[in-house]
């Protein structure tokens, strides 16, 4: 199944600090990525973008071709236009393994706004890693509940729209990683040995409570 996700900018930015998320839970997942040779586009820039997801025990890297990535992050250079609702697309992740930058939409003047760059990507990598659903700013009783008994719902790198001083895992991220659908999750199980991490298993990331 193909399905696109879309992250739109936010039209009037009046953001206060959130907090991030502090644990640093064990590396447990990997994923590599290729970045499309452009201009506009920093392989290391986009590697620390996905590495904010390290403190959820992603490990990130930079895969040498496209066949062998886990996800490709490309670049758009179509024109950047306002959508009927006044929002502008930023990206879309795809089920696949992709990524699309819309680099004309990621300007401010003629440079890209590196902020917003790492905010949009640090977002498209949650997709892949299987948020596929946006996480709501306000909640409500419908809200998504964590088996923590949460709430999975605030300020987020996850929300719909992009705020480019929230480039980063909140608490409230961090929920919704637990939640993520592991079926459509590009994240691979971390081979531990590899890593010199000893042959244990990881710990489980989510600890299931349903009544
Ligand atoms: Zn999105």
């Amino acid at each position: 199944m193909k399905r696109r996700l879309v992250c739109l900018t936010i039209l009037a930015a009046a953001s206060c600090a959130v907090p991030r998320y502090t644990e640093r839970d064990a590396p447990a997942f990997s994923i590599s990525l290729w970045v499309e040779r452009n201009p506009d586009l920093d392989a290391q820039e986009i590697l620390q973008a996905c590495r904010e997801w390290s403190v959820k025990g992603v490990v990130c890297s930079l895969a040498q071709s496209p066949e062998v990535a886990d996800v490709r992050i490309m670049a758009q250079d179509s024109r950047c236009t306002p959508g009927k609702d006044g929002n502008i697309t930023l990206a879309y992740a795809y089920h696949e393994g992709r990524i699309e930058l819309f680099i004309p939409c990621l300007r401010d003047g003629n440079k890209v706004d590196k902020e917003l760059l790492h905010a949009v990507t640090v977002h498209e990598i949650g997709h892949v890693a299987g948020i596929w659903e946006h996480v709501t700013p306000g909640c409500g009783p419908k809200s998504p509940l964590h088996p923590s008994g949460q709430h999975v719902c605030g300020r987020a790198v996850m929300n719909p729209l992009a705020d480019r001083d929230l480039g980063y895992v909140t608490k409230t991220d961090a929920l919704a990683f637990d939640l993520r659908e592991r079926g459509t999750s590009l994240l691979r199980q971390l081979r531990r040995d590899a890593l010199g991490l000893g042959a244990n298993p990881p710990p489980p990331d989510c600890t299931l409570l349903r009544k």
